[in-house]
């Protein structure tokens, strides 16, 4: 029913750790979700239906949905910030990198610039 995920697991969606897995019947058929608390809030992951467990499923509610609907991006990045509290810095190095080379790749001109003195700012800031 839980696909073997348990507390303390890292959620296959968002990558930050599981604090409950809990199923929602829809009409005749069960949908299994990740629980995250943070601070006083929660939210959850759809993981997938219960008796099939398509592992193609665990991506779609976040990854696409999440490329064309603003809202849930931003909810994607929330939860993505959070995961790099937890992960190492060696990752969170890596995650950066893997957001600047996609920022680059979409950056016109002038966006580039925009790019170019938010990172001298960060540097500045480093150097400090
Ligand atoms: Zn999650």
């Amino acid at each position: 029913m839980s696909n073997g995920l348990k507390k303390g697991d890292p959620c296959p969606a968002c990558g930050a750790a599981i604090d409950a897995i809990t199923t929602r019947r829809r009409g005749n058929r069960y949908y299994v979700y990740a629980v995250h608390k943070v601070g006083k809030s929660r939210y959850e992951c759809y993981l997938g239906p219960a008796e099939g467990y398509v592992h193609a499923d665990l991506f779609n509610p976040i990854g696409l949905k999440g490329a064309i609907d603003n809202d849930r991006f931003n909810e994607y990045l929330a939860r993505l910030l959070y995961y790099v509290d937890n992960i190492s810095f060696d990752k969170g190095l890596e995650i950066l990198d893997r957001v600047l080379e996609l920022l680059m790749e979409k950056a016109d001109k002038e966006e580039r610039e925009r790019l170019m003195e938010t990172l001298k700012a960060w540097i500045e800031r480093l150097k400090s």
